[in-house]
């Protein structure tokens, strides 16, 4: 690969342009920093952590009150005893106190914030800013990736996705010249094509058959319909070199439905809107490397003491570089089981599994299966919803869908019959919609949750 020119008369070597340098300066750190024991990487960790913790202190209303009893002066001789005694935020803190959480000060060279809410999952969303530094470190790790599954930069990749609306819609979808930003450097350039997501899996097939990528990312839910629906009908893509999921949960069932199917394994990545990447898939294994650079994860049973390899416990994340809403010991909702070290020599911690989200296809009246997702609600909807802990949408008839919803006081009435409408334009179908309110929905076993549970699959 070569890397373009932003230099007049300059063909060889080439001279970077500035954001481009950023990338390869980052690249250079983190090529030699995965292979840090892990007592190494703690501590350049806990180092980035007290610059968070200060900046934390110092500039959002909300730790100034929930981090009372740290003074600043204490910061610099903070260790991990003292860091696991910073309280766990959870989802619903975020969602009150979701300006609290705010800088008031952001530093002038993490300029500009962009803002965002996260999309597709249940509940209300969280409404979350991103800097310049943490799309820097964003297109870091994704450049990361590229180079630890030694992907080709210059061939078609193809991302089955959400999209809102009619956005990247069958049957041509969208395409663009280049893999984004964390590529662009790198010449010649390929393509990216794009599907939304919504679309029915015989479509989708049909797209990918025309459009013949050697790369293929979307949802496990979503490729295991695929898998299926190709294996059933017979239907190979000439040129499919890799499959990679993101976004939910990924079975063992799922993995064997895609070698069976197109005789590949399949790459997973953990990551979240709010977060950045978390995790992604060894290159020479099937656990999962955390992203821990980006950010620091612990994983700690119900007493919140860090679990020991082989034990499941919550997820409890803290965002290393946004310096615009920091969450500090933020429990994601996931769960994750923690796992040796790894055979390939990286210090990064491993994690088995992720037991995260899932997700079940949704099948409509006409037998077509479809991937389910929550439309986006207007902002008054959004003020009426108390808020909730956990949502869980069930298919329970082919026109029937339940919605479960943990919370302290039930929906309106009104707010359950536009919820329904909502719902019905989504999915396209007129759906009977009901509700029920419930203490809890997960089974802390094993801490699996199915955000859309189909009775019928
Ligand atoms: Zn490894």
């Amino acid at each position: 690969m070569i890397i373009r020119s932003n230099t007049s008369g300059n063909a060889w070597p080439t001279i970077a342009s500035h954001n481009d340098a950023i990338l390869l300066g980052l690249q250079y750190q983190l090529e030699q920093s995965q292979w840090l024991t892990p007592e190494q990487i703690q501590q350049s960790q806990l180092k980035q952590a007290r610059q968070l913790l200060t900046h934390a202190l110092t500039t959002v209303p909300y730790y100034k009150d929930s981090l009372s009893l740290l003074s600043i002066d204490s910061i610099p001789d903070l260790d991990w005893t003292a860091w696991q005694r910073i309280p766990i935020l959870v989802r619903k803190d975020v969602q009150e106190n979701s300006q609290n959480l705010i800088s008031k000060t952001i530093p002038q060279d993490h300029l500009p914030v962009g803002a965002g809410l996260t999309s597709g999952s249940t509940g209300r969303p969280i409404s979350l800013l991103r800097t310049r530094v943490t799309s820097q470190m964003w297109d870091a790790f994704t450049l990361r990736s590229h180079l630890w599954y030694g992907r080709d930069l210059s061939k078609k990749r193809a991302a089955i996705r959400y999209f809102e609306g009619d956005i990247a819609a069958a049957p041509l979808g969208a395409m663009q010249q280049g893999w984004g930003t964390a590529a662009d450097m790198f010449l010649p350039h390929g393509t990216v094509i794009a599907l939304n997501v919504s679309t029915p899996i015989v479509e989708q097939a049909k797209w990918l058959l025309k459009e013949n990528p050697e790369y293929l990312i979307s949802y496990p839910s979503n490729l295991a319909a695929l898998a299926e629906f190709c294996s059933k009908e017979q239907i190979q893509f000439s040129n499919l070199k890799e499959i990679a999921t993101m976004g939910e949960l990924l079975s063992i069932e799922q993995r064997n439905a895609c070698r069976e199917a197109f005789g590949l394994e399949i790459i997973d990545t953990y990551s979240a809107e709010e977060v950045g990447y978390i995790a992604m898939q060894c290159p020479s294994s099937q656990h999962y490397h955390v992203q821990s650079e980006n950010v620091l994860l612990e994983v700690v049973d119900e007493a919140g003491k860090p679990c020991k390899t082989g034990e499941v416990g919550r997820v409890v994340l803290t965002t290393l570089h946004n310096f615009a809403k920091p969450l500090i010991r933020y429990a994601i909702g996931d769960y994750a089981e923690v796992g040796a070290p790894c055979q390939c020599g990286r210090g990064l911690t491993v994690l088995k599994k992720v037991v995260g989200r899932s997700r079940n296809m949704f099948i409509r009246p006409d037998g077509q299966k479809f991937w389910p997702s929550v439309p986006r609600f207007t902002d008054e909807m959004y003020a009426a919803l108390p808020a909730t802990r956990q949502t869980q949408y069930v298919q329970k008839a082919l026109d029937w869908i339940e919605v479960r919803a943990v919370v302290e006081q039930s929906y309106s009435s009104e707010l359950e019959a536009k919820i329904t409408t909502f719902f019905q334009k989504q999915f396209e179908y007129p759906y009977r919609m009901t509700f029920t309110y419930h203490h809890s929905l997960v089974n802390v076993n094993n801490g699996k949750f199915e955000e859309f549970l189909s009775e019928l699959s």
